[in-house]
């Protein structure tokens, strides 16, 4: 084995020496790890390495259509992609080499209305990232795009900054570049394993030696879940087969063919040289090699498969007809890796410190690799994420996940689900079932149409009698809106039942647990047993890391209660936080309890008639936790609520769970009980404006920007992490904050991102939003910004307010205080 490949030089010097130490190690040498590689040493890192186990881009890359798309689902999202094409300019400029960029635009085709509504909204958001886009009708259509059958296209959308570029030419000036700047790069070098000590990365054994390093990044690609493994790291990805075919010649092509995508037709096209490349995102996929990635593959190509992409090859050449007219000269197939939500892999890993993941980039790889290693390498150096990456966080993922029957399975689905139309509210269909409260079937004999969050099967809304229980999509309202309405009108009227199993449970106890998690809470935690706080937790810039419920349960006990979602990286946030030496544990009793709420001004007198409990303000005040009896049993009996009412959270001991819910619907009737869904929570607690953690606030939104600032205890002993960082912002007000959004026509409704004028000028964008049954309009949180001094109350009523819905704009109402109920008079009923 050589020391070192021709690669491992830069700019003919002699190839450098094997390392036995470094400070950081990237593994994998496709367009991510290079890209991780050349931005660490952008930022100074140059005693960095890269370590591929075969040649540059023998991976995934080799392979990739070359298509670079800015738009992506989420603000963020897009502004990583769109970073691509500043990059490739910039590394034609380093490198001197060409990386094939050509910018001629792509379109977008509608071939149904749904899809044309889902283009403009997103067209709307677009106005956020500076992403141009432009719409046209078939005729213009079929003019810049000649050889289209243009027959029953709705209408198309433009991007003209797209385009198209050479992956391995990326690839290969990313690593020059890199290696310009100081960085090192061994080819024909495998590593096997990572070799952790005190919780951390120490080293990597590789089948060249020991490389002692600080941080190992893991970008290789369809491999990654495999290398992890063995570290009992979690990156749950599985490839699956991807299709293109690249047609003979054809003279008619002209060369500036903007990028044409149809995701109606499961296609897209390009101009490949003067030939048609025409590649495919079908459902049913196939997923590949379940029982591992082959070791030894190199530019893999695997087997043609006509009968499966028949059906789409119809549709395309019934488009394109000169492409059922030419022959085919390449059928190409190679694998990409999958996540079970379409969205990429970033970040340090919960179970290993240093240990960080770019993986798992769903067939968008090739365009959003430029900026998630550039997110990636700043995560490194700076400790933290460049900016709110909440969506890609290897944190968001459950341990099951990595499950192999549970992936092989969802994979068959997320391939084609990236061009699906992407509804408001779409379910996953595969793999389901997984995570089930002990009520589910109970409530599934009660009409529940369940939705799937990390696993668990959840009760988004009740069908009525006669109604079955499925989801029929659409931008407008959906066919369960009504019946949501009327579970929204029990809660605000009566009383209603919520299984809200879900949430997240960590017990942190110890002798050091009130010291150690007031530190990291904003409110004063330290209270009486039996009192439950509402609190955040912030970074050292004041930024929200969580917004969760700390009950006291007793002296050395605390249960922090959180969104089943943020269950990992919650814990993740306590380890990091909590000092190494203090006596504190951190325990995940999610499963151990079961939670009904009840709720609506009908509860207390409701669960009276279940309970010898006194249940009077006066003996039990709104922030109070006690242990009622239920029926037969006890349950731990939370006065407190996410949607605005008079209400109880019922933690009850999971094998409990069954009879003290029969207990409960046993006694409903007469008081009209009802089941409610988290569709119904969704706009009760809209109406609330009760903010919700990953939508309308993350770790770069600040406490006082959230509107929270009123949960912390500014003055207590010790103080809390980010303190320091907010009292400035406290004393002088933020310039950009969380407002509260109506509508003042009943009609539209709002989705998120929907971006917010203030007198013509653009100051925001909705991050979530619901139709308030109550207040009889869609309503939505959003962050505003003043160039001018802070936000305050009398500025925002200074304002005429209009919110963008699929480029229409409507006017709006903007408040700092919730629509409903704002001075709180009926949770304290
Ligand atoms: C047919 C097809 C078309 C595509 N078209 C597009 C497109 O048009 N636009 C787009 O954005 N994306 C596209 N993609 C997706 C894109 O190609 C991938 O997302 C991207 O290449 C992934 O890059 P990566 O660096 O993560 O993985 P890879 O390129 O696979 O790199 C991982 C590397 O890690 C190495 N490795 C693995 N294990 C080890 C080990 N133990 N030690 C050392 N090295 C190791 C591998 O050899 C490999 O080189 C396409 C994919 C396919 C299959």
């Amino acid at each position: 084995m050589p020391d070192g490949s021709p690669t491992a030089t830069a700019g003919g010097a002699a190839a450098p020496e094997f390392p036995r130490q470094t400070r950081v190690v990237v593994i994998g040498g496709g367009i991510v790890g290079t890209s991780v590689l050349f931005h660490l040493a952008e930022r100074g890192w140059t005693d960095v390495v890269l370590l591929e186990r075969k040649r540059l881009t023998s991976g995934t890359t080799w392979h990739a259509a070359g298509l670079v798309g800015q738009l992506r689902a989420t603000y963020n999202m897009t502004a990583l992609a769109s970073y691509a094409k500043d990059l490739f300019r910039e590394l034609e400029r380093r490198t001197g080499d060409s990386t094939g960029f050509m910018q001629h635009g792509s379109l977008l085709v509608a071939h149904t209305p749904g899809r044309w509504d889902e283009i403009r909204r997103n067209a709307s958001m677009a106005r956020l990232t500076n992403v141009d886009m432009e719409f046209i009708g078939p005729e213009r259509l079929g003019e810049m795009w000649p050889l289209l059958n243009t027959d029953g296209i709705v209408g198309a959308a433009f991007i003209p900054g797209d385009g198209m570029a050479n992956p391995t030419d990326v690839t290969m000036a990313l690593a020059k570049a890199a290696k310009l700047a100081g960085a090192r790069v061994f080819e024909h070098t495998k590593v096997t394993r990572i070799v952790g000590r005190d919780g951390r990365v120490a080293g990597v054994e590789t089948d060249r030696g020991m490389i002692d390093c600080e941080y190992v990044v893991n970008c290789t690609g369809m491999w990654a879940r495999q290398l992890a493994g063995q570290d009992d790291v979690v990156v749950p990805l599985h490839a699956a087969e991807h299709f293109y075919l690249v047609t003979e010649p054809i003279a008619a092509l002209t060369p500036d063919l903007p990028v044409l995508r149809m995701p109606d037709e499961q296609a897209y096209v390009r101009n490949e040289a003067g030939k048609l490349m025409v590649g495919f995102f079908e459902p049913g996929a196939k997923p590949w090699a379940t029982d591992g990635i082959p070791d030894d593959a190199e530019f893999l190509t695997l087997p043609e498969d006509w009968d499966h992409l028949e059906p789409y090859i119809v549709k395309a050449a019934n488009r394109i007809p000169v492409f059922g007219q030419v022959g085919i000269q390449l059928f190409f197939n190679g694998p990409e890796s999958f996540t079970p939500d379409d969205r990429y892999i970033l970040g340090e890993a919960p179970q290993l410190g240093g240990y960080f993941v770019a993986a798992g980039f769903n067939s968008v790889g090739f365009a959003s690799g430029g900026g998630a290693g550039r997110a990636v390498a700043d995560w490194v150096v700076d400790g933290r994420p460049p900016m709110d990456l909440w969506e890609v966080d290897i944190r968001r993922f459950m341990p099951f996940q990595r499950n192999r029957r549970y992936l092989y399975e969802r994979t068959t689905e997320t391939l084609g689900l990236l061009y699906e139309m992407h509804w408001p509210f779409r379910q996953v269909e595969t793999a389901r079932g997984i995570r089930r409260s002990p009520l589910h079937d109970r409530l599934a004999a009660r009409g529940a149409c369940f939705g799937e969050v990390s696993g668990w099967e959840r009760a988004n809304w009740y069908a009525p009698e006669g109604v079955e229980p499925r989801y029929e999509y659409s931008y407008g309202r959906q066919n369960w809106f009504e019946p949501s309405a009327e579970e929204h009108r029990a809660v605000r009227e009566g009383v209603a039942l919520f299984d809200q199993t879900s949430f997240g449970k960590i017990l942190v106890q110890g002798r050091d647990a009130e010291r150690e998690l007031n530190r990291i809470c904003t409110a004063n935690i330290a209270v009486e047993p039996g009192r439950i706080v509402y609190t955040q937790w912030c970074n050292d810039r004041g930024g929200v890391e969580a917004d969760v419920t700390v009950t006291r349960l007793a002296e050395d006990r605390f249960l922090v209660v959180t969104t089943g979602t943020q269950t990992m990286r919650d814990q993740d946030w306590l380890r990091r936080n909590i000092a190494p030496d203090a006596h504190v544990t951190v325990t995940d009793v999610t499963s151990g309890e079961a939670v009904i709420s009840i709720m609506g001004p009908q509860s207390r007198e409701f669960l009276a008639t279940l309970t010898d409990a006194d249940l009077s303000s006066a003996a039990f005040p709104f922030g109070a936790a006690r242990e009622i009896d239920l029926g037969y049993a006890f349950a731990r009996a939370a006065r407190t609520t996410y949607v605005g009412e008079l209400g109880w959270e019922l933690y009850v001991p999971s094998e409990f769970a069954t009879h003290v819910y029969d207990a409960i619907v046993g006694a409903g009737e007469p008081f009209g009980l009802r089941h409610a869904g988290y569709h119904a929570l969704n706009s009760l607690r809209m109406e609330k404006a009760y903010r919700h953690w990953g939508h309308d606030m993350s770790d770069e939104d600040t406490l006082v920007e959230a509107g929270l600032a009123f949960t912390a205890a500014w003055d207590k002993p010790g103080g809390f992490i980010g303190r320091e960082a907010l009292l400035p912002q406290r004393e002088a007000g933020a310039s950009r904050r969380l407002a509260v959004f109506t509508l003042d026509d009943p009609e539209p409704l709002l989705y998120h991102n929907e971006p917010v004028w203030r007198d013509g000028e653009l100051v925001g964008w909705i991050t979530s939003a619901m139709f308030g049954h109550t207040v009889g309009r869609s309503i939505g949180l959003g962050y505003v910004r003043r160039k001018d001094g802070p936000v305050t109350a009398d500025w925002l009523a200074a304002g005429t307010y209009e919110l963008e819905i699929a480029t229409e704009r409507f006017s709006a109402s903007a408040s700092l205080r919730a629509p409903y109920d704002p001075t709180n008079a009926r949770i304290r009923a």
